[in-house]
């Protein structure tokens, strides 16, 4: 395979089961399975949108890839390493390379220390730039996130929340990664907040030949950023295409779903509205064979005996349902 068609990143079968404890042992009853045997994988300078519901536990694929929360099975490789593989000071290492931003950064910012100390620290703390440069590469990353140069003494407060969102961007940036995780970094805010961002995002992305896994539950934010789409429901992954592919031919009845609430620029051009009935099931105790039958218009009889298996149909299409 040559270098170009090497996938940056490659998750296999990855799983991730939280326990539930009881009783005053606090014995292990069962699992909530957020993550159950996903795979999927993001070439470089490529953006895979994960999407679903909340609760569908794309948050926590995100997580596990980045060793933040330990995997339960599973394997995920960066530029073909096995990240659970590594020692901690190996990983360490790798640590700048791969970033994650918040849907929220004012949680992760300390409200006591500036804007330039809070995103120059991370260079400090990784040995990255001698302490004398540190404020020169300070200001370069935020005049490239939209900031301007005074911006660089206020505190968090300070910020609106799509500056704010611009800081976790240029935190992120100044560590130079190849690989950039975002959870929900738009959706917190206004319309047209959102549209600069994206916008920001698509800019580093040309300039700096970034990588992004992005993740939100609104596909039609993912519609305008992604190359590549990948639908999780209950740990799941249902679908995964590319974005013209998934836009054109979705498959799996949640896509469907999913895509039917996306409004469409042309009036006459009307889409059908599929309303979901339900709630999402409780992920403790999901339903038998296919997790989507309790909600899904289209089960029948094998769907509550039989999971479906998640297969490529062609088109480099994959879909996980008995009906396809
Ligand atoms: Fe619906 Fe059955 Fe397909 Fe699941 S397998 S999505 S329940 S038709």
């Amino acid at each position: 395979m040559s270098e170009a068609a090497q996938p940056l990143l490659e998750v296999n079968g990855l799983k991730k089961y939280f326990p539930i404890k009881s009783g005053l042992l606090s014995r292990t009853v069962g699992s909530v399975k957020a993550v159950d045997d996903i795979s999927f994988s993001i070439k470089q300078g490529e953006t895979f949108g994960l999407v679903g519901e909340s609760g569908s536990g794309k948050s926590t694929v995100g997580r596990t890839i980045l060793r933040l929360t330990d995997k339960t099975d599973g394997e995920v490789k960066f530029k073909g390493v096995d990240l659970y593989k590594l020692a901690p000071q190996e990983l360490r290492q790798l640590r700048p390379k791969m970033q994650l931003i918040f849907q929220d950064p004012y949680s992760s910012l300390n409200p006591r220390v500036r804007i330039g100390d809070a995103i120059g620290e991370a260079l400090l703390d990784h040995g990255l730039a001698p302490r004398e440069e540190i404020r020169d590469r300070v200001m370069d990353v935020l005049a490239a996130c939209g900031l301007s140069s005074y911006h660089i003494d206020r505190f968090p407060h300070e910020f609106s929340g799509g500056q704010r969102q611009r800081v976790g961007i240029a935190r992120a940036l100044v560590l130079n990664p190849d690989l950039i995780i975002a959870d929900e970094p738009v959706s917190a805010l206004d319309v047209s907040i959102q549209a600069q961002i994206i916008n920001l995002f698509r800019k580093m992305q040309d300039t700096q030949g970034l990588t992004y896994l992005f993740i939100s539950h609104d596909l039609s934010v993912v519609e305008h950023l992604c190359s590549h789409i990948g639908v999780m429901y209950l740990g799941s992954m249902m679908e995964t295409a590319s974005r013209g592919e998934l836009f054109r031919n979705p498959l799996h009845p949640y896509t469907k779903a999913l895509l039917s609430a996306v409004p469409i620029p042309i009036p006459k051009l009307k889409r059908e509205r599929i309303v979901l009935s339900g709630e999402l099931p409780n992920p403790a105790n999901p339903p038998s064979g296919c997790k989507f039958h309790t909600r899904c218009p289209f089960a029948v009889a094998r769907c509550r005996e039989e999971a479906p298996l998640f297969r490529n149909v062609g088109n480099d299409h994959s879909v996980a349902c008995h009906l396809v």
